[in-house]
Parts: structure tokens; C-alpha cells; sequence
């Protein structure tokens, strides 16, 4: 027992300094850093320029509140609508803050509180989040949640047809389910999302919080869709490490949050700022998006080929990659990955998750993919 809380189920492994996509422990032992710290540092530990841009910031002015004007948060929201039907952003600092912020919008703005979410959804741990997220371990021993949420099995369009009426103001969804296993929205689902908030006053949230920021090759996975959204959340890779999140959203809620009506006192912090500027452009850049599809589909290609398919089952988008293990249970496992110098993380009991940088190279691709072939043979005996 030491003197933190008991809420996290920590590896044993402590991580003291790293260089693109490898990490050092304690002991001088390196690791692959698949995990990328939860999909956050998505150009990897200390990238050099994210490390300017911070120590130059941090020389000039750390903190302002947003009781004065910001043009650094003003570039950043430009950047990030740059090109899509979205229009405006609020800064804040963690994904589950950035979904309270959109759960609020659509209620003020509608004028109504019902708000579709779906079975295995991941929103994060505020009581607003934590609410609308569709999983029952998560909302355990905390009591009445905040009303009028509804989780529908996620990919069934007949359930949700069924569940239209006057009383919904949103639906909210992630385009690749993240915690909850690595589902990727099917696209007649997008397809029947799009048509029901089109041809009824019900927006559309997309929590983008683990999928955006060129995770799935584009700069948010909605982009490969049909979906067209009134309100993104990001969080993550946003800051390629440095706490930032954020709200875009549409003119037409431009005046929903009136001043005074939301906030939060290091929404948008110069630090945040400036280290997210530096990422999106680089992230952003057309020939960076194509690049994180190569390698996506390189290392999606060598798991099918490498992984027997009768056994497992490879999904995902871009480099937010589950391989379904089916009945293998995978909280074992993941300290012999570890042993053999590669950090995975699960998502849900039989899903291994995949989140390199987005720069991760070809070579250390091939590395991992060894490392998981050897303990899957060896551990898990595996016929490969
Ligand atoms: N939404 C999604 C899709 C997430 O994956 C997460 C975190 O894993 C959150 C929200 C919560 O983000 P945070 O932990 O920054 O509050």
C-alpha cells in the first residue's frame, strides 16, 4: 500500500523517460510503447518540436484564464475546423470534461434532455460522461446517475428507429468504440444515424476523444463517414501529451453557451495551446494523414497474415487496432508482452489494443508484431 488511491490497476513497471515510440523503466529496461500513454502521445515521448514549443512557451507565459483574449486559442480552433462543416471550439483539459461541455450544449440548446448513447460506449468518469456511458461496471456503487440516457446495442438500426421520438436532443457515439473493445460503427448504422438527425431536430455528438487527432488516418474518424456532426469532443492526442481537451461545434450553436454560462479556469491554457498547435501541424499535414494509413495497413496486413484467423480477428481503423482474442483472456498476458519489451494495453477481457505513435517506424512494427507472435506461441500456445 502506498499513498495513492487504489483506483487504477497499475503495471509494475515504472516508465522514466522516452524517445519517440520506446520507453526506459527504472531499471534501464526498454520497451515498444504500443500503448502510447492511453493514445495520447500520437508523435510519441518528447518529441523534439512539442519539447520546443513548450519550453518556449513556458518562458514567455504559463497561464492567462480566460478572462483575457487569446489569440493563440483562436489560431488553434481555426486550425481544427479548417476545412469542415464545424466552425467553433472551446478549450478545456480532459475528454470527460470536453463531453460534459457537449452534453450541456445539447441540452440548452434543444431544450430537451433525453440523449442516446450505446451499449460498450466509452464518455469517461464525470458524473455527465459517466452517465452516458453504456457500460453498468462503470457506473457501480456511484449512485443515481444523472436521467435520461438510453444505451442501445450499438450497429442495430432497428433498435434505434425504434427509439426516435420528440423527447431525444442527441446521439452520441464513438466512430471506433475505444475502451469498450475496438467496434468500428458499421456504415449502414452511420448511414441511419445521419438520416434520423437530418430529418429530425436530434444533433449528433461524436466523442472523438480517442479516435481523433489522425488516430484513424483522418484528422477525426468522422471524416470516414457519413456521419456529419453538431458536436465534436477531442482530448488525447490533442496535446500529443500535454493536458488538453476541447468542444467543436457548429454556428448554429455558436450562442448556446452564453458568456458566463460554461467554463473552466485552465481551458485553454498558453502551455496546452502551444504544444497542440505544434502538433496538429504536423498531424494535420496530408502527407502525414497518408503516411499513418500506410503503416496502418502494414501492420494490420502483418497481423492477418501472422495471427491464425480462426483464432483472431484484427479490426479497427488507422492505428487504433484491436485483435480479438476470442476466448483468450488477455489480462494475463499483458506482463509476458512486457517481459518481452512491448507495452499493450486491453480493451474489454478478450481485446488486445494497439495504439502506437503515429510515427511509429516500419521496423519497430516488425518488432512488435514478433514480440506478439513469440508470446503467443510460447504463453499462450498458439499453433503460428
Ligand atoms: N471518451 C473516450 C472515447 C475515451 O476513450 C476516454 C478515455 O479513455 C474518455 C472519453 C475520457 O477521457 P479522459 O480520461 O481524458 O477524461
Amino acid at each position: 500500500m502506498n499513498a495513492l488511491f487504489n483506483n487504477y490497476s497499475r503495471r509494475p513497471i515504472s516508465l522514466v523517460e522516452g524517445k519517440g515510440t520506446i520507453v526506459k523503466d527504472s531499471n534501464g529496461k526498454s520497451y515498444l510503447d504500443f500503448t502510447s500513454g492511453i493514445a495520447v502521445l500520437c508523435l510519441g515521448h518528447s518529441h523534439p518540436l512539442l519539447v520546443k514549443a513548450l519550453q518556449e512557451q513556458s518562458e514567455k507565459i504559463w497561464h492567462t484564464s480566460n478572462l483575457f483574449d487569446s489569440p493563440s486559442q483562436v489560431k488553434l480552433a481555426e486550425t481544427l475546423v479548417k476545412d469542415q462543416h464545424l466552425s467553433h471550439a472551446f478549450f478545456c483539459n480532459s475528454g470527460a470534461e470536453a463531453n460534459e461541455a457537449a452534453i450541456k450544449m445539447a441540452r440548452k440548446h434543444t431544450g430537451k434532455n433525453h440523449i442516446i448513447t450505446f451499449e460498450n460506449s466509452f464518455h469517461g468518469r464525470t458524473f455527465g460522461a459517466m452517465s452516458a456511458t453504456g457500460q453498468e461496471k462503470i457506473h457501480k456503487g456511484f449512485g443515481p446517475l444523472v436521467d435520461k440516457f438510453t444505451y442501445l446495442p450499438f450497429n442495430d438500426v432497428e433498435s434505434l428507429k425504434q427509439s426516435i421520438d420528440d423527447s431525444v436532443a442527441a446521439i452520441m457515439l464513438e466512430v471506433v468504440q475505444g475502451e469498450g473493445g475496438v467496434n468500428p460503427i458499421s456504415e449502414d448504422f452511420a448511414a441511419a444515424i445521419h438520416e434520423i438527425c437530418s430529418n429530425n431536430d436530434i444533433l449528433l455528438i461524436i466523442d472523438e476523444v480517442q479516435t481523433g487527432i489522425g488516430r484513424t488516418g483522418t484528422r477525426f474518424a468522422f471524416e470516414q463517414t457519413e456521419l456529419k456532426p453538431d458536436l465534436v469532443t477531442m482530448a488525447k492526442g490533442l496535446g500529443g501529451g500535454f493536458p488538453i481537451a476541447g468542444v467543436l461545434g457548429t454556428s448554429e450553436l455558436y450562442d448556446t453557451f452564453s458568456p458566463g454560462s460554461h467554463g473552466t479556469t485552465y481551458g485553454g491554457n498558453p502551455l496546452g495551446v502551444a504544444v497542440s498547435q505544434t502538433v496538429l501541424d504536423i498531424v494535420f499535414e496530408d502527407s502525414f494523414l497518408e503516411e499513418i494509413n500506410e503503416k496502418a495497413n502494414y501492420l494490420v496486413n502483418k497481423l492477418k497474415e501472422t495471427l491464425p484467423e480462426e483464432q483472431f480477428t484484427v479490426r479497427g481503423k488507422g492505428l487504433l487496432i484491436g485483435i480479438d482474442c476470442g476466448n483468450i483472456e488477455v489480462a494475463p498476458y499483458i506482463g509476458e508482452f512486457e517481459d518481452n519489451g512491448l507495452l499493450l494495453c486491453g480493451a474489454g477481457p478478450n481485446v488486445l489494443r494497439l495504439l502506437p505513435p503515429l510515427n511509429v517506424s516500419y521496423e519497430e512494427i516488425d518488432q512488435a508484431v514478433d514480440i506478439l507472435k513469440n508470446v503467443l506461441v510460447k504463453q499462450v500456445n498458439v499453433q503460428i
